[in-house]
């Protein structure tokens, strides 16, 4: 096991493992840490339609271990540990740690990606996993032929929404608009689905049950007439999009207006000399496994150059 690399990795989706490949069949040798969700978001959805390559679709999980073997493959050094702290304001050589242990780099590729945001409503944290969930495809099967929520109107919540149909016994899509963000296929979709109910212009402004035992409901407000309403549900699923996982970073790396890496612009480099970002934690635009993969691609092209110009 290395304790210096050329190139260490921080994350495990497609930015990351795209990063491995790319930097392992450069014989760069890099070392990647998976962290507290190896695969990262595509391990918890279901079926992917839109990745190139796969015309009868593949589930997310499976996927991910595809990305996995094939960095493997060409000799990437994973560790199945998260990042305690990355040291990078000093410049290389820059040190990573995980718990188990600490390893010195020429270069870092950040690759953290994004984890689902909650509402931040009192006693939420009590609800999680009581009747409040912020992932269908873990926690759908819960819900037979139970009455269920999703918040949210982007393509997160459509999706959700209609796999959740598999299960629940009515579906209630609840957007704090009166139309869909998402894309039109997926609207169509999930507004054709006769399991699934519109409730626009809502959103919750209280959890209702027992928090850390059931959840029985929530306190809805009309955002247009602010009328209240308690409604009786069994679940709650939250799909209002994601939050940069950049804690690690805070204080080195400068984050836009909504928290997300800055990179040069076109390119994956940050103002760090030798420290890349790619895919979903510094992508608040396309946020798609494609482009992840494809920035990550990028990030592992950089760091080889990078490392060429300073004679290594
Ligand atoms: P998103 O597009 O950012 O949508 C988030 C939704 O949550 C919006 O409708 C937003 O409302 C709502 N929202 C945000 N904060 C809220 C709050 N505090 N209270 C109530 N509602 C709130 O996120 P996403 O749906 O997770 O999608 C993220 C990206 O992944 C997108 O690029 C999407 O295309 C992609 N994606 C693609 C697929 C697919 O192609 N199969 C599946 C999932 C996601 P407003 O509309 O009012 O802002």
């Amino acid at each position: 096991m290395a304790d210096s690399a050329e190139v260490v990795i921080i994350g495990s989706g497609p930015a990351g493992w795209t990063a491995a490949i790319y930097a392992a069949r450069a014989n760069l040798n890099p070392v990647l840490f998976e962290g507290p969700q190896p695969g990262g978001q595509l391990t918890i959805t279901t079926e992917v339609e839109n990745f190139p390559g796969f015309p009868e679709g593949i589930m997310g999980p499976e996927l991910m271990q595809r990305f996995r073997t094939q960095a493997a493959r060409f000799g990437t050094e994973i560790h199945s540990e998260s990042v305690v702290e990355a040291r990078l304001a000093g410049g290389a050589p820059f040190v990573v740690r995980s718990a188990e242990r600490t390893i010195t780099a020429r270069t870092v590729i950040i690759s953290t990606g994004a984890t689902a945001r909650l509402l931040h409503l009192p006693r939420e944290g009590e609800f999680m996993g009581y009747g409040l969930s912020a992932c269908a495809t873990c926690d759908g099967f819960f819900f037979r032929n139970k009455r269920v929520m999703v918040v949210g109107g982007g393509d997160s919540a459509a999706e959700e929404a209609n796999f959740l149909t598999r299960y629940a016994a009515e579906v209630t899509l609840v957007h704090r608009r009166d139309s869909l963000r998402a894309s039109k296929i997926m609207s169509d979709r999930v507004l054709a689905n006769p399991k699934v109910k519109a409730r626009w212009n809502s959103e919750i402004v209280e959890y209702l049950g027992v928090p850390g035992k059931k959840l029985s409901g929530a306190k809805m407000r009309d955002t247009v007439t602010g009328s209240i309403e308690d409604v009786a549900m069994d679940g709650i699923f939250l799909a209002i999009g994601h939050v940069p996982n950049t804690a690690l970073f805070t204080g080195q790396l400068p984050v836009d207006g909504k928290g997300y890496l800055t990179t040069v612009a076109g390119k994956t480099a940050t103002n760090i000399p030798g420290v890349f970002a790619c895919g979903d934690v510094q992508d608040a635009y396309y946020r798609q496994a494609i482009s992840a993969a494809g920035s990550g691609c990028m990030a592992a092209i950089e760091a080889e150059r990078f490392l060429e110009a300073m004679g290594h």
